[in-house]
């Protein structure tokens, strides 16, 4: 099995897209980010792993997994969650921000990065039609 290091994780889900058989899922709600790993569908490809750009999941030797209670075979990796400045939807975990900051080393507006990637691109194309038009 796979483990995931929480402190590591900044929850930006790039282990869900990838992982073939839906054993990474992604809960996003009001407060929490959600990070869940289902052994029961792994199918141990490792590409998580590979994928992973803070490095946060390890495979392991561990591979007795069998359990009574399904419950056993789920693990979960709680994030607080941060909305949008703009529409006030909770769209990314404020640890994924914060890294992303961390980055970019101030090469990104700050007030930007709390604004969701839909919101950030109506943003964008008012400014450019702005700046095309010169309508405000
Ligand atoms: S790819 Fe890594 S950092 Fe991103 S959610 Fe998955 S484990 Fe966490
Ligand atoms: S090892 Fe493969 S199947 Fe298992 S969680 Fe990672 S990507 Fe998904």
């Amino acid at each position: 099995m796979i483990e995931i290091d929480p402190v590591k994780c900044v929850g930006c889900g790039a282990c869900v897209r990838i992982c073939p058989p839906k054993a990474l899922t992604i809960e996003v709600n009001e407060k929490e980010t959600i990070l869940k790993y289902f052994i029961g569908r792994c199918i141990f490809c490792w590409m998580c792993v590979q994928t992973c750009p803070q490095k946060a999941i390890k495979t392991t030797n561990k591979f007795e997994l069998s359990a009574v209670d399904v419950h056993e075979l789920q693990m979960e990796l709680v994030h607080n969650t941060v909305k949008c400045r703009v529409c006030g939807k909770p769209f990314i975990t404020s640890k994924f921000v914060k890294e992303v900051g961390r980055r970019l080393n101030g090469g990104f507006k700050d007030d930007l990065l709390y604004v969701c990637p839909t919101c950030r691109r109506k943003l964008t194309a008012k400014k450019i039609a702005t700046k095309v038009t010169g309508v405000e």
